[in-house]
């Protein structure tokens, strides 16, 4: 037999294992309990997740931990408000577990100083309500808990380096255990500061990346590591900001791999066409900065999608409203620009009231590249599984189509060709595994094994009331 028979036979072999295990996937599906279909994809082999915001990652237990350990706190103190004495210089707006660093609490008078507690010396009962204030757990809370609140609380949490990246160290572990391969995650080198308030040097800043990034348990993840530089699209100074990053990145090629615009879309200061002069500018400096920006995550209908292709965008965060701009769903089945769906997130921020409605299993069956991110999955509580899950749930994906979500990530993430390229080979003999481990009739045998790491989201929104 000659090369072409045998390699046509491969591929027959090959097509026919795939088609096998579609049909016993579809077997598992309708057979197999929540908690084990839940088990099932966590187990799962992931690609990437590429819409995830950095300092919003950390579940309030992983923040808490760091951010009272002396090793990590390299002598610096977190200070959390419990209580308004209408003290002369109490700070506004009036927000109950807004916790700042030792340096900002030291600005205070004795009065207002007294409105805050260190972070470990909260009783039990005032713990467990700190958790709960970064995270939307309750009903009732929504856009406005998460934007205007959570990301206050959070915020000189996520600006201390030494905090911020021991939290990122646990978090990477958590997605290694549910079997990711890859992370692109927000970092902005230029917002930390040290225990005295002063900005830390860009350089100290990436050297302590890069000394986290060495630590052993990290290495051995198996889960690779790349970086956006976040620009706040809103704020005055954001096209200094877009100047700035795109040098940053320039330097720093070997770790961030590009920008993102970022913060709510519905404040209008921070429309897309603003920044078609800068990013135009920065084209004609820089080669091969990748820009991956947040376009039409709001309720209208509109044109936020079709702009921020304009501004050179090669993957959009959300495009939520895409299905409202038919020309532009149009243009993107063309495949070149993939769209970071992130449902856990449209859901929990209420732009969509029912998963069912989610346009996202729309954009897939046309054609358009689409993956599964979490976004903040810290304050959602959430994890990749859960995506999967949902889209499982309320889409019927296939077995292909579950594949296709997992390789759309590596084929559009923006990391060096040749590592691309080995990540995507891993990726298939990783899911070649997985067929082989689940083809078995003892398949259920094989779920009830697994220990997922069930994420409180799940618990409050998918396995409630489940075996
Ligand atoms: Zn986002």
């Amino acid at each position: 037999m000659g090369w072409p028979r045998i390699f046509l036979l491969f591929l027959c072999v090959a097509a026919r294992g795939q088609q096998d295990f579609s049909a016993q996937f579809e077997r598992i599906k309708a057979k197999a309990t929540a908690r084990q279909l839940y088990a099932l994809l966590y187990e799962l082999p992931k690609g990437g997740d590429l819409h995830h915001h950095g300092s919003l990652a950390a579940y309030p237990e992983e923040w808490l931990a760091a951010a009272t350990n002396p090793q990590v706190l390299k002598g610096n103190r977190f200070y959390t408000r419990l209580r308004f004495l209408a003290c002369p210089d109490s700070v506004e707006p009036f927000l109950r577990f807004h916790t700042i660093a030792r340096f900002q609490w030291q600005q205070l008078s004795e009065c207002a100083k007294a409105e805050y507690i260190a972070l470990q010396e909260m009783s039990e009962p005032q713990r467990l309500e700190w958790l709960s204030a970064m995270r939307l757990d309750r009903r009732g809370e929504g856009r406005e808990e998460f934007f205007e609140r959570i990301v206050a609380r959070l915020a000189a949490l996520g600006r201390d380096p030494h905090v911020l990246l021991e939290v990122m160290a646990r978090y990477v572990l958590r997605y290694s255990h549910e079997g990711l391969a890859y992370l692109e995650t927000q970092f902005n080198p230029r917002n930390a500061v040290d225990e005295r308030g002063q900005p830390v040097p860009v350089d100290e800043y990436v050297r302590l990346l890069r000394q986290t990034l060495e630590r052993r348990e990290l290495k051995s993840s198996g889960v690779t590591l790349r970086f956006l530089y976040p620009v706040i699209r809103f704020h005055p100074e954001a096209e200094k900001m877009v100047e700035s990053a795109y040098a940053f990145v320039a330097q720093n090629r070997d770790l961030w791999v590009g920008l993102n615009l970022v913060g709510r879309e519905d404040n209008d200061k921070g429309h897309a066409l603003r920044f078609l002069d800068v990013f135009r500018a920065m084209r004609r400096k820089y080669s091969g900065v990748h820009l991956s920006i947040h376009g039409g995550e709001v309720d209208s209908p509109g044109r936020e999608v079709r702009n921020t292709l304009l501004l050179g965008a090669e993957r959009i965060g959300h495009g939520f409203n895409l299905i409202t701009d038919p020309d532009t769903l149009l243009l993107l089945r063309h495949g070149r620009n993939l769209i970071e769906v992130c449902l856990v997130s449209n859901y929990l921020l209420e732009y969509v009231d029912h998963f069912a409605r989610h346009p996202f299993v729309e954009y897939l069956r046309l054609g358009i590249p689409v993956s599964l991110n979490t976004d903040d999955p810290g304050v959602w509580e959430s994890n990749l599984t859960d995506e999967y899950f949902l889209a499982l749930r309320h889409f019927h994906l296939s077995w292909s189509e579950v594949v296709e979500v997992g390789l759309n990530s590596l084929e559009h993430a923006f990391l060096e060709p040749a590592l691309k390229a080995q990540l995507i080979a891993r990726y298939k003999s990783r899911i070649r595994a997985f067929e082989a481990k689940y083809s078995a009739p003892d398949w259920e045998t094989k779920l009830n094994a697994v220990q997922p790491s069930i994420s409180g989201f799940a618990r409050r929104h998918l396995l409630v009331g489940a075996d």
